[in-house]
């Protein structure tokens, strides 16, 4: 279980994120959704190790500041960052090498015939398109083996085919066990993806819901209300 407690994080004088506190059980997909600037990423960031913060980010009751923790959290970016002069297996090698990944020579080839990267390997960063620079950094996230796969608003600049595939991949890795977390700020993508929903609104969580205890009209009321 991802258990995040009392999360605050200020950026100067911005409270970004204010004693934000949720769980998303094991093998479960959990939404961030929010209007932009409402605190999503900087708490994906947070999870992610990429931000100093106050409070406390635990997975399997182990705190995330720890060393092993780091190791855990896969994380996609909403921009991915890709390295102009790495190739496509360059990028997954250098993520291998610098987290120590154990997955197996098998297990990277398996990754890049998944996600269709087979005659694409030797391509430089910058010859991708946004579709495949996502895989790319789905295939980074994927090479460490996370307990959690963090995706910070992903569907923002895909084609609708991407996003379909991107939505597959999502429910792939839920049904394989591994716990998601997704922020968004588009409501009608998400509503076949969800186990549990975090609403949020300048940097708090105003609900927390089921997919069992919702209906969709009750979110968009709830995300649609928001001033
Ligand atoms: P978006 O989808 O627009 O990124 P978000 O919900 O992910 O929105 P955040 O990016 O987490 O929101 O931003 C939350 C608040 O923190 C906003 O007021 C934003 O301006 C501020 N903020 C984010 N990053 C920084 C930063 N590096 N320095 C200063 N303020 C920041």
């Amino acid at each position: 279980m991802l258990e995040i407690q009392n999360l605050t994080k200020r950026y100067k004088k911005t409270l970004a994120v204010d004693q934000v506190s949720f769980v998303v059980p094991d093998g479960q997909v959990g939404i961030l959704l929010g209007p932009n600037g409402a605190g999503k990423s900087t708490i994906i960031k947070s999870i992610a190790g990429l931000l100093r913060y106050e409070g406390g980010i635990g997975i399997q009751g182990m705190q995330a500041k720890s060393l092993e923790a780091k190791k855990i959290f896969g994380y996609v970016p909403e921009i991915p960052a890709m390295f102009d002069a790495l190739t496509v297996r360059e990028h997954v090698e250098y993520i291998r090498r610098a987290y120590s990944a154990s997955i197996t020579d098998e297990e990277v080839a398996a990754l890049f015939e998944r996600y269709e990267l087979d005659d694409k390997l030797d391509k430089l960063g910058n010859e991708l398109s946004k579709g495949m620079m996502q895989k790319v950094s789905i295939c980074c996230a994927l090479a460490i083996k996370p307990k959690v796969i963090l995706f910070d608003e992903p569907m923002v600049g895909l084609d609708p085919k991407a996003i379909k595939e991107l939505k597959e991949t999502i429910l792939e890795l839920r049904d394989s066990g591994t716990t998601v977390l997704v922020s968004t700020h588009m409501l009608e993508m998400v509503k076949d993806l969800w186990d549990v929903m975090f609403v949020m609104d300048k940097g708090k969580i105003i609900a927390s819901l089921t997919k069992e205890e919702a209906a969709d009209r009750d979110i968009e009321e709830l995300f649609f209300g928001i001033t």
